[in-house]
C-alpha cells in the first residue's frame, strides 16, 4: 500500500472587466498528464495508478484520442468525483467559432462520461486570428453555465494574452504552456500572473529528452533522489501546476514522490539549466 501524498492546491480565479475576480476555486497544484497514451488501457490503467497513490488531477485533452479511457479510470474508482480535477482541452482543429468550441466541449464531456470539468483550455491559439475573440465568448459562457469550472488557455504568448484580454468578460485561470528547468520561461509566467493566470508547467521533464541530463544527474545525486524527481519539484516550486507524463507504475509513483524533495541549496545550480530547450511545438510565438 502506497501512502498517499496529495500535494497542495492552488486558487484559481478569472480576472472579470470590471477588475473583480471571479469563480474562484482550489486546483491540485500536481497532476498526472496523459499525452501519448495510447495503447488500449494504458490511460486507464496509469489514471487508476495514480489516483491509488495521491494524484487528484488529471490532464487530458480531446486531441490525445483517450478521454474516454480517463472516464473509465474516473468510474472505477471509489475516489469521489469532487475530490478529483479534470482539465481537458479545446482541440486547435475545432477553434473555428462559437459554435464549433461548444460542440467540440459537449463531445469531450460525453467521451469522458461527466457532466461537468474542472477546467477546460484552449489547446492552443486558434490559427484564424478572427475567430479567437467567438472562441473565447464560447469559453466563457460554458464557465457561467458551471459546466466548467473554470477556463483557460494553453501555448498563448504574452501578445496572444494581451489580445483575449482586450475583449474578455473573463480572463483564463491557467495559461499552461511548456515550462522546465531548461526553459524557464520568466517573462511568459510573469505576463500569465499580471493577468490573474496561473502558470501551468506541460512536459517538466521536455518530453523525457532530459532526464539523463549531466547538471541535473549532478543535483539529484547531492540530493539523494532521482533526476526527474529534481525537474518536477524545480517546475512546482516555482508554484505551476505541475502535470508529468508516466504511463509506468513505479514512475508515476517516483514523480508524486518529487514533492517531498527539497530543492533549497539547489537554487543556483537549477537557474544555470536553462538553455531554452523546446522539446515539442511552440505556439506562443506564433501570430
Ligand atoms: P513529460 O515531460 O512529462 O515527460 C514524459 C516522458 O518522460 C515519458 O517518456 C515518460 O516515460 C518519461 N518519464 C516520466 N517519468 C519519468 C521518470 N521518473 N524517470 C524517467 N523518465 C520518466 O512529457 P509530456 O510532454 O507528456 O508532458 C506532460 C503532460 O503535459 C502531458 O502528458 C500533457 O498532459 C501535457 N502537455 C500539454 C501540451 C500542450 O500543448 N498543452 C503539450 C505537451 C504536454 P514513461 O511513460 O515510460 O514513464
Amino acid at each position: 500500500m502506497v501512502k498517499a501524498l496529495l500535494g497542495d492546491t492552488l486558487t484559481l480565479g478569472h480576472r472579470s472587466n470590471d477588475g473583480k475576480t471571479v469563480h474562484e476555486i482550489e486546483v491540485p497544484q500536481f497532476g498526472l498528464g496523459v499525452f501519448l497514451m495510447k495503447k488500449n488501457g494504458e490511460c486507464r490503467n496509469s489514471c487508476q495508478w495514480a489516483l491509488s497513490s495521491g494524484y487528484r488531477h488529471i490532464d487530458t485533452a480531446a486531441v490525445y484520442e483517450n478521454e474516454s479511457e480517463v472516464g473509465q479510470a474516473l468510474q472505477e474508482t471509489s475516489i469521489p468525483r469532487t475530490d478529483i480535477f479534470v482539465t481537458t482541452k479545446l482541440r486547435r482543429g475545432d477553434a473555428l467559432g462559437y459554435d464549433a468550441a461548444i460542440a467540440a466541449f459537449e463531445a469531450s464531456l460525453a467521451r469522458l462520461g461527466l457532466d461537468y470539468v474542472d477546467l477546460y483550455l484552449v489547446h492552443a491559439p486558434p490559427e484564424d486570428v478572427e475567430c479567437r475573440d467567438d472562441v473565447w465568448r464560447a469559453m466563457e459562457d460554458i464557465l457561467d453555465s458551471g459546466r466548467s469550472r473554470a477556463i483557460g488557455v494553453s501555448n498563448y504568448g504574452a501578445h496572444h494574452l494581451e489580445e483575449l484580454m482586450e475583449n474578455a468578460k473573463y480572463g483564463p485561470a491557467v495559461n499552461q504552456i511548456e515550462i522546465h528547468p531548461w526553459l524557464q520561461r520568466h517573462e511568459l509566467r510573469a505576463a500569465t500572473t499580471s493577468i490573474g493566470a496561473v502558470p501551468m508547467a506541460y512536459s517538466p521533464l521536455a518530453r523525457g529528452h532530459k532526464v539523463n541530463d549531466q547538471g541535473l544527474a549532478e543535483i539529484a545525486s547531492r540530493l539523494g533522489c532521482t533526476p526527474a524527481q529534481v525537474a518536477i519539484k524545480w517546475c512546482y516550486d516555482q508554484g505551476c501546476i505541475t502535470i508529468p507524463k508516466s504511463s509506468n507504475e513505479g514512475r508515476i509513483i517516483e514523480n508524486i514522490a518529487s514533492l517531498e524533495v527539497n530543492l533549497e541549496d539547489e537554487a543556483e545550480a537549477l537557474a544555470e539549466l536553462d538553455e531554452g530547450y523546446i522539446s515539442g511545438w511552440d505556439p506562443t510565438s506564433q501570430p
